[in-house]
């Protein structure tokens, strides 16, 4: 009989998307790369849409802006629909400008706006760093304490996930008080996705806003930000979507709000309105739609590398990337188990949720003891994982190039280290 992992490569109908990537090498092979939900490999059309932009540069100089083969003007543009159609909204909803943080900030400046009465933030406890600090930031800005203004939902005594029911019951709860519900689609260290639709359906239903931080759900999960009705999304490219070191972030507006001018917003030159940007008139006049809340001309190295990636996502039906993303984790998943059946000494755990709709292609692998180690072992292996403080191993079989032989390869030597480093 042959084995699975063969068997499902060669069903794989994403085979080929592999081939659009460049991988490490160690030892004269392909590393086994897991590490696509914090910087995404690069795919092999990079270069030559960056050359494309660096010879309009040296050709066009200042008319490149409207006779590059891209005009530079529209830049931003050139990956909207694509984008849109992976975080389910419709083009007006999205923008490709600056960075995560920065467009958390923007998006606060708009949507968060508290009274005396109407406040409180809730979020996630144990948020990303990055929006812990900017939510702090704008709640003291305000005016406001953060021990006061911000509620944390935590998972309940001796776990590490968060129960659904919790978020809502706090919502609820805090009905009176709360401005805004912030929370991320999938959560950085325990891969837990949230069920945001529901989520924000509470919120609404308590009158506050809801905004969603994507950088580990765009590109990984299912995303239906106009239906669900979000308010505001923002996201990173370079995990997931490949866009490379400082990639291009993303802003999503609801297009409810796309025409609501009271809305303060801190404004650019390049959320004007498109037609009549070039008369540069006092007095602003936003574009429609996200693309309003740009602040500069597009970052068009940024979004070349973004570009790429998405020709590759372009020709991935999603449904069948994400069928392939859970049947990929449940193997990683399978394999753990397994080795930890055979080894019930074993100090690891598994604290990503086993329900596949609670999760992404994340599998974090908390470390009572020896994390360090092993994975000093599987980096020698020439398998990259990566390793948060203080003792979380997060292994992530990205759909889009990654293959079952090589999560079959990481299980096998994960049960080797295992078996070297705690059957003594
Ligand atoms: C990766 C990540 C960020 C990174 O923010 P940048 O502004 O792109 O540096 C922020 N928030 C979350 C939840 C992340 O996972």
């Amino acid at each position: 009989m042959q084995e699975y992992y063969r068997t499902m490569d060669e069903q794989d109908s994403l085979h080929d998307q592999r081939n659009a990537f460049y991988f490490p090498q160690h030892e004269g092979k392909d590393v086994l790369y897991f590490c696509g939900n914090s910087l995404g490999l690069q795919p092999k059309g990079v270069l030559g849409l960056l050359e494309q932009e660096v010879m309009d540069w040296r050709t066009y100089a200042v008319e490149g802006h409207f006779h590059a083969k891209n005009p530079w003007f529209s830049y931003h543009s050139i990956v909207t629909e694509s984008l849109a159609r992976i975080v389910g909204a419709l083009p007006s909803e999205v923008v490709a400008m600056q960075t995560l943080t920065a467009n958390l900030h923007l998006a606060m400046v708009s949507f968060y706006r508290p009274t005396t009465q109407r406040y409180k933030i809730l979020m996630e406890a144990g948020a990303f760093p990055s929006d812990q600090y900017a939510i702090e930031s704008q709640a003291r800005f305000h005016g406001f304490d953060p021990s006061d203004a911000i509620i944390e939902i935590t998972p309940r005594e001796g776990e590490y996930v968060i129960h659904h029911e919790d978020i809502i019951q706090a919502i609820e709860q805090n009905a009176d008080s709360l401005a805004l519900v912030m929370f991320s689609g999938v959560q950085y260290l325990t891969g837990q996705r949230f069920r945001m639709n529901a989520i924000c359906k509470a919120a609404h239903h308590a009158g506050a806003i809801c905004g969603l931080d994507l950088a580990h759900a765009i590109g990984n999960v299912e995303l239906q930000l106009h239906d669900w009705d979000i308010d505001f999304a923002v996201w990173c490219t370079y995990k997931y979507l490949n866009s490379g070191p400082g990639g291009i972030g993303g802003l999503f507006i609801h297009d409810r709000h796309a025409t609501s001018h009271d809305i303060p917003r801190f404004a650019g030159w390049w959320g004007y309105d498109e037609e009549t940007r070039f008369l540069m008139k006092k007095g602003f006049t936003p574009s429609y739609g996200a693309s309003g809340w740009q602040l500069s001309n597009a970052q068009v190295f940024q979004i070349a590398c973004l570009r790429a990636s998405l020709d590759i996502f372009d020709k991935v039906d999603l449904q069948t990337l994400f069928a392939k993303r859970d049947a990929l984790t449940a193997y990683a998943e399978e394999g753990l188990v397994s080795i930890k059946q055979e080894m019930p000494q074993l100090p690891i755990e598994i604290i990503t949720p086993k329900e596949k709709e609670e999760r992404g292609a994340q599998l974090s692998l908390l470390f009572h003891e020896h994390g360090k180690a092993v994975i000093d072992k599987l980096i020698a292996d020439g398998i990259i994982v990566d390793w948060r403080e203080p003792n979380v191993i997060r292994m992530t079989p990205a759909p889009i190039y990654t293959r079952f032989s090589d999560v079959h390869a990481f299980i096998e030597r994960f049960r080797a280290h295992c078996t070297e480093l705690f059957s003594a």
